[in-house]
């Protein structure tokens, strides 16, 4: 499905236009390295849906950072998408999923809500980038996963560029990253890392979960 020679954002560029699918939208964690993405989405058209899984479980740093970037990058349609009261309710009424089942836990509070959110679109746009996880390192910019596409056009982009395209835009920062946490997920979730670790160590750390699940499904090419 991938292009010779295509480039992430040319690929995004046609997407968000409209010319390859009509109803598109991006989700995003407005995590450490989210602003760009979002730029580049908000520049081309910055009404274009953005899906925020509202997991209950977030740093207030993150929730700030969601609004102050939003505003910055004049985002027009930032959807928060909660777990169904009900939902919460039956399987995770003391909060305390997270502690001892984090697969469950991930699929009530981020899988199952995204599904739903995502049902009307075509296709969506993702921040992933290849070198986070081996996971990951194989993505190629566009998957079809079910009936939905799915967009992943920073694929190849790497730390380096990521942070230095970032300052040369004077993109906020999320107020996380100068206090060592490179990738940021739910607070309970998430640890600052420490000198010469993986930037991801600090995600489920002291256990084997490298993902939340919401990219698990097998892309289809
Ligand atoms: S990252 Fe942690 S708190 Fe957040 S949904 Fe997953 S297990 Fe639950």
């Amino acid at each position: 499905m991938q292009r010779e020679g295509a480039d992430g954002r040319d690929i995004l560029r046609h997407a968000v236009e409209g010319v390859l699918w009509r109803r598109i939208a991006a989700v995003s964690s407005f995590g450490a390295e989210s602003a760009l993405l979002l730029a580049f989405v908000a520049e081309i058209d910055p009404s274009v849906p953005v899906i925020f899984l509202e997991t209950g479980k977030h740093f207030p740093e993150t929730l700030a950072y969601r609004a102050q970037l939003a505003e910055h990058l004049g985002l027009l349609d930032v959807r928060d998408v909660a777990p169904r009261q009900t939902a919460l309710a039956a399987g995770d009424p003391t909060g305390e999923l997270w502690y001892y089942d984090q697969d469950a836990c991930c699929s009530l509070r981020k899988v199952v809500p995204l599904e739903r959110a995502l049902s009307p679109f075509d296709a969506w746009i993702s921040g992933r980038k290849r070198f986070q996880t081996t996971t990951r390192a194989a993505m190629p910019f566009v998957e079809r996963v079910g009936d939905q596409i799915k967009l992943n056009p920073l694929a190849d982009w790497d730390a380096r560029r990521i942070h230095d395209e970032m300052e040369r835009r004077a993109l906020p920062q999320h107020p996380l990253v100068a206090r060592g946490y490179p990738s940021i997920g739910c607070a309970v979730c998430t640890r600052a890392v420490g000198e010469g670790e993986d930037a991801r160590a600090g995600r489920w750390a002291g256990s084997r979960k490298i993902e939340c699940g919401i990219h698990d499904a097998a892309p289809v090419l």
